[in-house]
Parts: C-alpha cells; structure tokens; sequence
C-alpha cells in the first residue's frame, strides 16, 4: 500500500455495511440504497444500486463523467426521486418526503452563497429559517465560522472573500445545521491546486471534529483516496467496487477499478504455467511475465497483466530471480520531486512505465542513465490478472501504451 493510502481509513473502526457487529446488532446505515434504479428518458442514469454508508463515515462517490455520481447525490438529497428501489435516510424511507426536510445539506461547488447578505447572515440563514431566535442562531453562526477558520470575517460580504474562503462559508452554513448527512458535490473543483490540497485537509479534519456523514462525489481519484474511509467506484450507472481506498487500490475487484485507479501497465498473454500463487503468463516469442495466479484462469487461457508503475523492479543488471526478465531501452527519466518517472520501450514499441521513488533509504540508489539497457521484474502479487477483453471502456485508459507483444530485446 502507497504512503498516501495509510490514514484515516486505518483508524476507521466502524463494522460493514450489513455485516454483524461483535454484540449481534446491524447497525442502521446513515444512507442505504436498495437496489435504485434511476432513468432520464431512455438514458439509465443508475442502474440498481446498492449502497449502504454509515454513520459518521467520509464516503466518496467516485468514477468518470456521467457515471451516476451527481444523480446518486440528488436522489439522497430529494432533488431527483428514483425510478424504482427504496431510499432510506437513518433507517427510514424517504421517497415520500421534500428535501427540505429531509436530514440532509448539500454543499455545491459553486458555493451558492447569497450576495447581498454577510457571512454570518449566510451562515445563519438554514436557523432563521427554522425560527431559532437571534442570540443562539448567530452564536451557533460564529462558532460554526471559527470552526472553519473564519473568526473575524463575520461582517464580509462573500464577494470579499477569496474562492477558498467562500467555500469554507458554504461549509458552515450546511453544518450549522447539523444535518445527518452532508452531500458534497465537488467541492473543491473551483478551487487551484495548492488550495485544493490545504482545503482537503481542512474537510478531513473537521468532518472528523462534527462526525457528520460526509457523502463526497469526486471524480480525482487522489482525492478519493486521501479523504475518505470508503469509496464507491461507479461506472456506467454501477457500481464495480465498494471498499477502503487500500482495498480499492491494492485488491481492485476487476480491471474497470485497477485501471481507473492510479496507474497500470498492461500486458497480453496467454497463462501458462501456475504453481501455487505463481503463474508465468506468455507474452508473444515464448516471453515470460509473473503474475498472481487466478482460479478459473487455467493454462491457455488468454489474460491481461496489469502492474502498476511503482510495483515494478528496475535494474541494469538481471536479477538471479526470475530467470527472464523483461528486458528493454530506459527511453526517459522524468523526475518529478519525490519520484521519478522512468519510461522503458520493450523491442515489440511497447512502452513501460516505471515509478523510482526518491528516497534516502537506499531503494532508489541505482543511477540511470537515457538509453541505457535496464531489465524489468516484479513480484507475482503484484502482476494482477484478468480475462482478456474484458476492460470496461468508459473508465479511463492506462498510462503505458498496451500492447499484446511485449517481450524483451
Ligand atoms: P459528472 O462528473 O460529469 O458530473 P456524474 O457522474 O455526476 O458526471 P450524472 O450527472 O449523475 O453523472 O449523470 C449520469 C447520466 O445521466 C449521464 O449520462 C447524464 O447525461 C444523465 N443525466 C443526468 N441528469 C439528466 C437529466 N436531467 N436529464 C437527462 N439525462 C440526465
């Protein structure tokens, strides 16, 4: 598992969806969808989802443009209402009930402020509106706003604030009213990079403070993967994984996952021989690769191998174990501050991708230089096999050219 992947989803204790807790009890889902269908016209927009997020969790919605994200997001919300399937908000069904009053904010990334009053004005609005009286409404307003490190802006109109800033107003006013759960849909995509990053820590560390269910929809997988407990990965309407951002990204529960998550390379094959967890795949001229083997993958089979960039070993000198590495030209060294981007072309054209981190503990000491020969291994586990064409054509494509001749020079 990546550095970036140990965090918060480590520390998440709370039992599975559905699963059985040590005292017997199924714990009541803060947003549960059984089997949602939703169509627009002809278009099937969601495709009988089942999802169950719990309490308190930091759950995100991730997947490509048109997946369902957004549609998933107004049907918790009550904007949308689904086509069949049942909806249930803390255990209770919600079809039938508006969204204003249903337990749920949403925050939008386009902040949806109201420009003629003040932040706290804002902030308040969802207090005034269920009558709270003045005193504890802008109390709770400058609690909230000191919460999100406003303290001192109270007075601002939002077109005196920054884009960060308003996003952060647009966050109080939705957890000043401590809904159930909050829907977050892009939050941050207004926003440029290096606030972006300051503003997921931020959401991550005050989701954990209020422990409010946080339904995040994102289409940047890093982001995904640093923010939350869980995350669905959504397809085409479906959903093809639910699980940590560890599980997502170590054990993808088919190739759509493992392709859409971070970077792979894939190489096409046939299986043939598997001893124990260990398959040797052929690639074209009788050329081995490692992969972990899979049952119901039986010799002959053909497959794909996808390896992920900073899995595989790179050396200028064979290793004594697999007797035949890949072998090839270290066409480009791209570093990039903590990694290194190395590009290795196989004499089929196939291109390699290999990630070098730059560490000082030794494992990235090695110097390379363009044009060098290099030989390419990894361990079995991390060569992932999967039926060939089976790759799920929406969902993104890998970074390192495919190709079904890779073998070494
Ligand atoms: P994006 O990341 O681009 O916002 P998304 O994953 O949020 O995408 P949705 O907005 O949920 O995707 O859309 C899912 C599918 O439903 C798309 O094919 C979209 O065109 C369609 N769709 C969404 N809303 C409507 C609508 N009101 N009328 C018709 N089709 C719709």
């Amino acid at each position: 598992m990546s550095a970036a992947l140990q965090g918060r989803h480590a520390t998440s204790a709370a039992p599975l969806d559905g699963r059985r807790t040590a005292s017997s009890e199924v714990p009541v889902a803060a947003v549960e969808l059984r089997g949602v269908t939703k169509r627009f016209g002809a278009t099937t927009a969601l495709d009988g989802i089942d999802l169950a997020i719990r309490k308190g969790e930091f759950f995100a919605l991730l997947g490509p443009s048109g997946c369902g994200k957004t549609t998933t997001l107004n049907l918790i919300g009550g904007f949308e209402s689904a086509s069949s399937g049942t909806l249930l908000i803390d255990g209770q069904p919600v079809q039938d009930i508006p969204a204003h009053a249903r337990p749920v904010n949403t925050v939008f990334q386009s902040y949806a402020l109201f420009p003629h009053m003040s932040v706290v004005e804002n902030v308040e609005f969802g207090l005034r509106m269920k009558q709270v009286p003045k005193t504890e409404r802008r109390r709770a307003a400058f609690e909230m706003l000191k919460m999100v490190s406003l303290a001192g802006f109270e007075d601002r109109r939002p077109n005196q604030l920054s884009g960060g800033q308003r996003q952060r107003v647009a966050l109080a006013r939705a957890l000043v009213n401590r809904p159930s759960v909050l829907l977050l849909d892009e939050p941050l995509g207004a926003l440029d990079l290096k606030l972006r990053k300051q503003m997921q820590i931020e959401l991550t560390r005050l989701q954990r403070q209020v422990g409010i269910t946080f339904v995040y929809v994102t289409h940047d997988q890093e982001e995904a993967l640093s923010m939350s407990d869980r995350i669905a990965v959504m397809d085409q309407g479906r959903i093809l994984q639910i699980g940590t951002p560890a599980e997502i990204y170590d054990a993808p529960a088919n190739r759509g996952v493992m392709e859409f998550i971070g970077s792979v390379n894939v190489f096409e094959g046939r299986v043939g021989t598997a001893v124990g967890e260990r398959a040797r795949v052929e690639l074209a001229d009788r050329v081995g690769i490692d992969a972990q083997a899979v049952a119901g993958l039986a010799a002959g089979a053909p497959v794909s191998v996808l390896v992920r960039p900073e899995r595989i070993r790179m050396s200028a000198i064979a290793p004594a174990e697999p007797a035949s590495p890949l072998a090839g030209t270290l066409e480009k060294i791209a570093p990039l501050g903590f990694v290194t981007h190395c590009t290795v072309r196989l004499s089929n054209e196939q291109e390699v991708l290999v990630f070098r981190l730059n560490s000082l503990d030794g494992s990235g000491s090695e110097i390379f230089a363009e044009g060098q020969r290099v030989f390419l291994w990894w361990a079995p586990t991390d060569g992932r096999m999967f039926p060939a064409n089976t790759r799920i054509e929406s969902i993104g494509t890998p970074q390192a050219a495919s190709s079904s001749h890779g073998r070494p020079t």
